[in-house]
């Protein structure tokens, strides 16, 4: 419902913060995730009678809320994940964004809630990103992470669509997710809960899932492990994906990943992870992968790499899991040459410093 006059008309008016607004990090090298929040966010409304209006640039700050919102009560909610990069030339580049927007549409096709038009909302990213560029951090491995949101902000107790919609994103400096170098990951395999079944909202990312989640997560962490590995709900005996990233196995020539089937998020990494892997020739597959086969690999030495792809990490490699009461180390607890080569290869095309062939990335200032 953005058609018509709004969009080509529709102006981004801008808000400047007052000087150091919002706190700055002491240094890259205490970012971490998730920690500092930029000067200044992007904000859109939604009226079903209306479509979307009154796109703006504000301070970062507290959104009021009726606290009949229905976000609040039905989590008609959906979220993106995406990182803006600054290049040693200088550069500031963006690494499909726009299929984090498309995405998004993905998720709020599927919650009911309103389409976004794309390369409106890309123009208003950009305009974000570079007002605030001075917070895009210098120190290699940190980046600027991007976080769209929408929430349903109608306010009435009902379970059904809202008609009236918030969307904003805010922006802020995340650290290197291995400063020291990569660590490799210690993965509990949950056998007990689940995190997605067929034909639910596995595929989209709404909170929802994310506070389904964190009962495993935290009873994982407890016991020492860094992540939950998932297994598909029914039979459970597949493998999934890993907390907030997909996961490939290198078995012998083959790199394999479990298939898209609704359950399991279709990361934006493991996409591009696929088309590297193709396009360096090697086998690829997105099959079934059952914890059997996984263990017997393990067993027989063709097992050669297990790692997560995500926004966050780009490549996570596992160094082990516990099964079932057993562990398992996966390529001697180190990280494989494969899983070090993907994350040199995507890094070194997100800071624009390698070729990218496949149009990815975007110099945007
Ligand atoms: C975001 C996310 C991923 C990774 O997606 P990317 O687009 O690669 O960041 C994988 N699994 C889940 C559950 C996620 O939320």
């Amino acid at each position: 419902m953005i058609e018509g006059e709004g969009e080509s008309e529709m102006e981004i008016k801008i808000t400047k913060a007052p000087e150091g607004h919002m706190p700055r990090p002491e240094s890259d090298d205490k970012l971490g995730f998730g920690k500092y929040f930029t000067d200044h966010m992007f904000m859109m409304n939604y009226h079903s009678d209306k479509g979307w209006y009154d796109p703006r640039i504000v301070p970062y700050g507290p959104i009021e809320l009726d606290p009949a919102a229905v976000v609040l009560h039905y989590g008609q909610q959906v979220f993106e994940g995406a990182k803006a990069y600054r290049g040693k030339d200088g550069g500031i580049y963006l690494f499909r964004t726009e299929n984090n927007l498309e995405r998004l549409n993905r998720s709020t096709a599927r919650l009911c809630m309103p389409q976004v038009p794309v390369d409106f909302f890309l123009e208003a990213h950009k305009k974000l990103i570079l007002l605030d560029k001075d917070w895009i951090p210098h120190k290699e491995g940190c980046s600027l992470y991007i976080r769209p949101t929408m929430i349903a902000t109608e306010a009435f107790l009902g379970v059904k669509p809202a008609k009236e919609y918030l969307f904003y994103t805010i922006i802020g400096p995340v650290g290197a997710y291995y400063p020291e170098g990569f660590k490799p990951t210690k993965m509990f395999v949950s056998t007990e809960h689940v995190r997605a079944v067929r034909g639910g909202v596995g595929e989209t990312k709404t909170g929802g899932n994310y506070a389904a989640s964190l009962f495993a997560a935290e009873a994982a962490t407890k016991k020492g492990f860094t992540q939950v590995l998932w297994l598909d709900a029914i039979e459970k005996k597949y493998v999934e994906e890993v907390g907030t990233s997909n996961i490939f196995f290198l078995f012998e020539d083959e790199l394999a990943t479990p298939p898209l089937g609704g359950t399991i998020l279709p990361g934006i990494t493991r996409d591009s992870v696929l088309e590297l892997a193709r396009k360096w020739g090697l086998k690829v597959s997105e099959r079934p992968i059952s914890m059997d086969e996984v263990i017997e690999a393990l067993a027989t030495g063709t097992l050669k790499e297990v790692f997560g792809t995500g926004t966050a990490a780009v490549i996570s490699p596992v160094g082990s899991f516990s099964y079932m009461g057993k562990e398992y180390v996966v390529a001697g607890g180190r990280t494989g040459e494969l899983s070090k080569k993907f994350y040199d290869t995507l890094t070194g095309i997100q800071y624009g410093e390698l070729e990218d062939p496949f149009g990815w990335v975007h110099r945007i200032g």
